[in-house]
């Protein structure tokens, strides 16, 4: 469709033919030849950190990807102190609009620490009262990460229970599952928990960053879209979000120490390692993990406190040090722990996830990892223009207004009159990723105009310098009851 888009103040005010409608407007951006498109919205970043940072709260990578809203505070970590974080926001300014999450993680270690055990019903009842206070400050939903401890140490009434809580503001359940593999219960088993959550918490569910990591699960893209076809089929509102990347990101103790050893926190993590009762066993479950993760040539250090490690892959560095990877691993996290790229899927399933309805585009943007800088422009590059796996409105509609429809953003994610003023221009000839896992923090190409709340971001592929992002909050929905 060829049409003019009128911005007045921060909305969309006109669609049409300008010249028909005799319309004038004080600047026209000229879009000849470009796709003109709602911004795109992030529903899984890591980005709370750098727009409360004086220096980074731009978020211009996220700009030079036409990404004009982000969500953060997923994988269990958002902070309970909702109301705090989004005031920041807005008085320091932001360069796009960004919306929170309440950490289920965060809030179980204020509670009770990082003990492996089941809250009693006073320590249940103190998360409901903080996730309860979260939701009112505004939070969209609770994340969790069941992967990671202390999430992991949560049973799913646990958290069946803590969700009706959100499930009472009208929020939505976000979770890093408990097992994308086959750690414990699998993938398979985790897409059914995650369901379980939503049936019995009657909640609108998301899973993050759906994949299947690791060969032992490869091919099981098929049954577990299989799995969340048959729930939606059934009532249970469930969607996805995914990165277009073979590898995962995460850090060195995530991906290979199991979780038994994490219990009771970091000290006792680092006794257990010198414990020689205990090594041998914790070893032997280091070594399933890094064999689950495709070896030591698979995983790629991408943060680390000696600088010399990054860009080089724990079998390097163990070669290098005379050692095997297990203990180079153990070296590694006495010193500090490492972020690691973890290259661990397969195209085939990435396709398979990426062609489904219900899957969203999400970055879970982690430093280090060119996911944080490429996410969208890659799709588009890639997956849209250049293999033709996925349509240009497909993919649209995937980055904004399914994200917006999921996570209860009013006013957003499609081109409309009386809708923010969101609105990106891109050149399909040049809209590219740049970033590499060898240099992760290449912004990305072909985003000629970026509009956040009606102002011009990005001005001929140039930041213009204005934080013109609102912190937003959840609006009161009317619950619909079954
Ligand atoms: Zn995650």
């Amino acid at each position: 469709m060829l049409a003019d888009v009128g911005i007045r103040g921060e909305r969309i005010v006109f669609i049409g033919n300008a010249a028909k409608s005799r319309l004038s407007a004080a600047r026209i951006l000229d879009a000849t030849g470009m796709i003109v498109a709602p911004g795109f919205i992030d529903p899984h970043t890591h980005t709370t950190e750098d727009l409360s940072d004086s220096e980074r709260k731009s978020n211009l990578n996220y700009l030079m990807q036409g990404v004009t809203t982000v969500i953060t505070g997923n994988d269990g970590g958002g902070p309970s102190r909702v109301a705090e974080t989004l005031e920041r926001w807005e008085r320091q300014g932001i360069g796009t609009n960004a919306a929170l999450l309440v950490g289920h993680g965060t809030v179980r270690r204020q509670v009770m620490g990082m003990a492996d055990a089941a809250p009693s019903p006073e320590q249940l009842v103190g998360m409901k009262i903080m996730i309860r206070q979260a939701m009112d400050e505004g939070a969209l939903g609770m994340s969790t990460g069941l992967y990671y401890a202390p999430g992991s140490f949560a049973q799913t009434e646990e958290i069946i229970e803590l969700a009706k809580v959100v499930t009472e503001r009208g929020g939505i359940y976000d979770s890093h599952m408990r097992d994308e593999s086959s750690y414990t219960i699998g993938l398979l088993g985790s897409i059914r928990e995650t369901i379980r959550i939503g049936r019995e918490a009657r909640i609108r569910i998301n899973i993050s960053h759906i994949k299947a990591l690791g060969r032992d699960v490869w091919g099981q893209s098929r049954a577990a879209i299989r799995l969340i076809r048959q729930a939606r089929a059934r009532g249970v509102r469930v969607t996805a979000d995914q990165y277009p990347y073979t590898a995962s990101g995460t850090n060195i103790i995530a991906a290979l120490v199991p979780r038994w050893a994490e219990a009771g926190g970091n000290e006792q993590l680092l006794k257990r390692l010198d414990d020689l009762n205990i090594r041998p066993r914790l070893i032997a479950d280091m070594e399933a993990n890094l064999r689950r993760r495709g070896g030591p040539e698979s995983l790629l250090i991408t943060s680390a406190r000696d600088r010399q490690l990054i860009g080089r892959t724990l079998g390097a560095i163990a070669s290098g040090w005379n050692k095997t990877p297990l203990e180079a691993t153990i070296d590694i996290i006495k010193s500090g722990g490492a972020g690691v790229a973890s290259f661990n899927m397969s195209e085939r399933d990435i396709v398979n996830f990426m062609r489904q309805g219900f899957v969203m585009t999400g970055s879970d943007g982690s430093n280090g990892h060119p996911r944080k800088y490429g996410t969208f422009p890659r799709k588009l590059r890639e997956y849209v223009l250049d293999k033709r796996i996925i349509t240009l409105p497909f993919t649209v509609r995937a980055s904004s207004s399914l994200t917006a429809e999921t996570f209860g953003i009013p006013e957003r994610g499609k081109l409309r009159v009386s809708y923010f003023g969101d609105v990106i221009v891109f050149d399909p000839a040049t809209v590219a990723d740049r970033a590499t896992y060898q240099q992760p923090e290449l912004l990305a190409t072909g985003m000629k105009y970026v509009i956040v709340n009606g102002k011009v971001a990005v001005d001929r592929g140039q930041y213009t310098g204005i934080h013109a992002g609102h912190p937003l909050r959840r609006r009161l929905r009317t619950l619909r009851k079954k």
